[in-house]
Order: structure tokens, then C-alpha cells, then sequence
């Protein structure tokens, strides 16, 4: 029998890192070390009390059945409580917070619960390679908002066509961000907001790097600026924020009747997220101080020494304050697909190359601070050994 695949998944390139595995499946091959600055994925493990209390919750027989769709009111009271603590905002947990497997998971299917086929979606060029994919996976098109370096990597709304407005949905943003590093102060927020109202396009915030900043700062929620609930929803995750991301634990909050929409999606789709992961992220939400003061020390050192050593090598790189990536130029001649093989062929370092996070990507890497120090320092002594 011929399988064919349907046009949905066809339309769709291998997921980025999937095919920078089969890459490096080959240097591994070759007996060459490598040192993968690729994925974001820390390295660090899960504080102690999140994996006790999931020890406890585990032996609980009534967390062995189906949890509820919408998620544990314990958990969502804690998100409702955290929320309140680190932004000043009041969430109702039994409508403006909904669960989710991972953000990635909520993400993926908020597209089927509000875009029809040839409606707009807006999304981030480069950009976190989801908010396009399920865009295309509803039917919908997705129309890309290019991030430059001299607009501070955040999208122009002025330049958005207005037919092109008129017809989007969803608008996804992504501060801190991911490739860029790049972060959104209240005036950007308020411009979103300013923009969604007048054209009635639901906002999708994803903060999956809310506590991941350095030398004191506090990233914002979207929720804080003013008729930010009335537009949208924001997405989180304790993958970053407590080294969870093989727990897949993550929720959205925001507007209620949004939240409905995505949850009904959810209902059809999957039955909820093991309630024993549930109170471990309650217990972290409610008893752990984040930013994690011991991650966001460690990722500040990692940091500065990589950032100093690649300076010093003459590459254009900027000193992020947020997320644990860099977002490098890549020198003069090179593509960013030929640079990112040219350090892990002569090098064995594994990087991302920016036009995986769409066209506007082309031109930089990206590199993700999830190995030690160390390990970072050998980095950038087998980065000096190699001419470009
Ligand atoms: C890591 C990441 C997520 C996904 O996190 P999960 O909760 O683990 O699914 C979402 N958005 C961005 C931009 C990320 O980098």
C-alpha cells in the first residue's frame, strides 16, 4: 500500500530540531565530541520539593484516574495566587486559567478553536515554530511580522496592511523571546492592545520565559497593561521557570471566554493532565520564589562568559537580559545554514541557525546557554580554533 500523507502534514518541513538531530547523529558518528548549544532544554535538574511532592501525589490512588479537562482547582488556584504575587493581577481560577500539557500543547490547538480556513493568523518571523504550524494546521494563513534588530525584535504594527488586519484572529507575540532574547516593555503591550481592540484579534501572549531574567529584572505580564484581558490570553509553562520540561506542565490564563474556546478543543482532544503533576506544580508555584535565584545565578554566569568570549572573536552579539539565549549575527559570507555547519563540522558545536525560526531568522544562530560553564569555556576555545 501506498501511504500518503495528508496535505496538513505534507505542506509542513520536518520540525527544525528534528532534523538538526539527524545532523548530529552523523558528527556523533565520526567520534567527534560535541558540545550542543542547539535545543533549549536546561540542563538543571527540578528542585527537591517538586519531585517529593510528586513522590507523594503519585501514591494517591485518586490521582490514578481521569483528572478533570479544565485542570485541578488546586492548581489553578495556585497559578491564581502566583499571578497575584508576581504581577498584581487577579485571576478567577475556575474561568481565566485553564491547564495545559506544556504551553506547546495549548499553543498548538488554540488555531482550531478560532480560525477558519483562510482566515489570518499573525505570527513572529523569527518566531518559536509552532504558532505557524498550527496555524496551517487549522487552515489558516499565516501572515509574518518580521523582527528586527533595529526595531528592538519587536514586530512593526504600523507596517501590518489593514486588509491583512481585517482578516487576522490571532495575533501571537513572545516576549521575552525566543530566538531573540529580545524583551517587550508596557509601551509595546499597550500598542498590541491598542491594535487587537481596533481590528478584534485575539492577543496569544507566550511567557514561557517570564522568569527567566538576569541583573534584577522583572519581565511583565501582557495581563498588566490596561484591557490586556479584554483581548487576550497568556501562555506559560513551568518548563523553564523550574527545569520541568519533560513534566509537561504548563496553563493559560486571561480572557474567559478564550480560554473556553481552547479548552473546548482540549476536551475533544485529550482527557487532562495527570493530577499528580498538578499538585507537584501547585507546590512549586506556591512555595518556590521565582526567578529561581540559583538557575538565574548560574544562566547569568554562563552568560557573561559566553557572551565576552564571542565578542572578543569579533561576532555581533548583544548581552541579553532575559531567556538563556544568544542570538548571534553570523559574520559576513556565510548563511546562517552554512555557519551553523561550519561550527559543528570544525568544532563539533551544535547550534540553531535562524532561518529555522523563519525567513526573517536568516543571518543569525542561536545559541542556548544549557550546557556548564565549563563546557561553554571549551566552546569558545574550539570557536577560536576556527577560521571564518
Ligand atoms: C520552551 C517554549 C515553550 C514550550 O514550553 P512547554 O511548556 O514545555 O511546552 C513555549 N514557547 C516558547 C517560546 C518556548 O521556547
Amino acid at each position: 500500500m501506498r501511504i500518503e500523507m495528508a496535505k496538513r502534514i505534507d505542506q509542513i518541513p520536518p520540525y527544525l530540531f528534528a532534523e538538526i538531530d539527524k545532523k548530529k547523529e552523523e558528527i556523533r558518528n565520526k567520534g567527534i565530541d560535541l558540545i550542543d548549544l542547539g535545543i533549549g532544554d536546561p540542563d538543571l535538574p527540578t528542585p527537591k520539593p517538586i519531585i517529593e511532592r510528586l513522590k507523594k501525589a503519585a501514591e494517591n490512588p485518586k490521582n490514578h484516574r481521569y483528572p478533570s479537562y479544565e485542570g485541578m482547582i488546586e492548581f489553578r488556584s495556585a497559578v491564581a495566587q502566583w499571578y497575584e504575587r508576581r504581577f498584581g493581577i487577579k485571576l478567577n481560577p475556575g474561568t481565566e486559567v485553564l491547564s495545559l500539557i506544556g504551553s506547546k500543547e495549548g499553543i498548538a490547538h488554540i488555531p482550531l478553536a478560532f480560525v477558519n480556513p483562510g482566515d489570518v493568523a499573525l505570527v513572529p518571523s523569527p518566531g518559536y515554530p509552532v504558532y505557524r504550524v498550527s496555524t496551517l494546521f487549522a487552515g489558516g494563513i499565516p501572515y509574518f511580522l518580521p523582527l528586527r534588530k533595529e526595531n528592538g525584535f519587536l514586530p512593526n504594527l504600523s507596517e501590518i496592511p489593514k486588509t491583512i488586519a481585517k482578516k487576522a484572529k490571532l495575533l501571537f507575540i513572545n516576549y521575552p523571546n525566543n530566538p531573540t532574547s529580545a524583551i517587550a516593555e508596557r509601551p509595546f503591550f499597550e500598542e498590541v492592545v491598542a491594535f487587537a481592540r481596533r481590528y478584534q484579534i485575539i492577543v496569544c501572549h507566550d511567557a514561557a520565559y517570564s522568569e527567566i531574567a538576569f541583573d534584577g529584572y522583572q519581565p511583565l505580564s501582557f495581563l498588566e497593561v490596561e484591557g490586556a484581558k479584554e483581548v487576550g490570553v497568556e501562555f506559560h509553562s513551568l518548563s523553564k521557570t523550574f527545569n520541568m520540561t519533560g513534566w509537561r506542565i504548563g496553563f493559560a490564563v486571561g480572557h474567559s471566554e478564550i480560554l473556553s474556546g481552547l479548552g473546548r478543543v482540549k476536551t475533544n482532544i485529550d482527557s487532562g493532565l495527570f493530577q499528580a503533576i498538578q499538585e507537584a506544580g501547585a507546590e512549586a508555584l506556591n512555595h518556590l520564589d521565582t526567578p529561581l535565584p540559583e538557575i538565574i545565578a548560574i544562566y547569568e554566569k554562563r552568560r557573561d562568559v559566553m557572551v565576552k568570549g564571542l565578542q572578543e572573536m569579533g561576532l555581533e552579539v548583544d548581552r541579553p537580559r532575559a531567556t538563556f539565549y544568544l542570538w548571534i549575527q553570523v559574520p559576513k559570507g556565510y548563511t546562517s545554514a552554512q555557519f551553523a555547519t561550519l561550527l559543528i563540522e570544525q568544532g563539533g558545536i551544535v547550534t540553531t541557525p535562524g532561518n529555522g525560526f523563519g525567513e526573517e531568522g536568516e543571518g543569525y544562530i542561536r545559541m542556548a546557554l544549557t550546557v556548564d560553564e565549563k563546557r561553554l569555556k571549551e566552546a569558545i576555545e574550539r570557536l577560536k580554533r576556527i577560521k571564518f
